[in-house]
């Protein structure tokens, strides 16, 4: 099979040039474009470059158009407004469309599911080996647990702009799955002043923000007398780059649909 031709939106983030670094790594994979929003100051520029490697003839572009056309894959790490667009153009061309954009809201998601129905959208707050099987442990942790309170604290460096981060929510819903509870009805995103005794069952939310951090979460149960931490430590953002190629490369051929990281791994139950 010849190499998957992908595409990195968003090219210049931080993530986007982990991305095109990444892909250069991975046998089986070629860059095959490299967007950035109207205005950007790295239109032009090569995608090569950017990331810090030897020039490779790809241009950073703000047309997407023309690139998805002639892609298997998008890799998208931007934002909400960005991903829901990138949706219906990944949709339209049939591609791949691997997402690891954070901070998406219910309305965000239905854009989403509708463009699943094109095309294969595979879609994860955490790229990361280690996060995934983190949540399955989770999950396994917080049933066998059911009278201990759980905790998820998280932090990421001073530039994040969403809380909690989108690994904090993935692991909250796996603690949720894990109690068969819904995690919006059940989760405290924030304390501040009298807030009265924790309610009972519930799922609660902790945010640190600073410094360069790439992310660390903790996933507390806490019972009578003792107490589990569960913990993941992010050291560099190559971990998250490297899962989004690897579920680019899974997704080749796939039915059209909305799958996670859960999917790509084996570890969906
Ligand atoms: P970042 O450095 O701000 O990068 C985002 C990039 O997307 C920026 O270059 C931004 O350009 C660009 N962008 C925004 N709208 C665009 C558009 N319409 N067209 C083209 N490019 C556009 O942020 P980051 O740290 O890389 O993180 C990006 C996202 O990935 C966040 O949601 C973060 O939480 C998430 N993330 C997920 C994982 C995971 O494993 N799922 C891991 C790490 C990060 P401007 O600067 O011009 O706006």
């Amino acid at each position: 099979m010849s190499d998957m031709r992908l595409v990195v939106v968003g090219a210049a983030g931080r993530m986007g040039r982990a991305l095109i670094r990444a892909i250069t790594e991975t046998p089986g994979a070629v860059l095959a474009g490299a967007i950035e929003r109207q205005g950007s100051s790295e239109i032009g520029q090569d995608a090569g470059i950017l990331a810090g490697l030897p020039p490779g003839g790809v241009k950073v572009t703000d047309d997407p158009l023309p690139v998805f056309a002639a892609a298997e894959g998008v890799l998208d790490f931007t934002s909400p407004a960005a991903t829901t667009a990138f949706a219906s153009l990944a949709a339209q061309a049939r591609i791949v469309h691997v997402i690891g954009t954070t901070g998406l809201v219910e309305t965000d998601l239905d854009k989403l599911d509708a463009a699943a129905r094109h095309a294969v959208l595979v879609r994860s707050g955490n790229m990361s080996l280690g996060v995934n099987l983190l949540a399955a442990l989770v999950k396994r942790a917080a049933a066998a647990l059911p009278d201990f309170d759980i905790e998820i604290l998280e932090m990421h460096h001073r530039h994040k702009v969403d809380a909690p981060s989108g690994t904090a929510l993935l692991l909250g819903e796996a603690a949720a799955e894990g109690r068969d509870i819904d995690l919006s009805s059940s989760s405290v995103r924030s304390r501040d002043g009298h807030t009265g005794a924790r309610p009972g069952g519930a799922i609660g939310f902790a945010t640190l923000r600073g410094g360069s951090v790439v992310g660390e979460h903790s996933v507390i149960l806490a019972g009578p007398g003792e107490r589990i931490e569960l913990s993941h430590k992010a050291e560099d953002r190559a971990i998250f780059a490297n899962g989004a190629v690897r579920a680019a490369l899974w997704g080749r051929g796939k039915k059209p649909g909305h799958y996670s990281m859960a999917d790509v791994l084996g570890l969906a139950d």
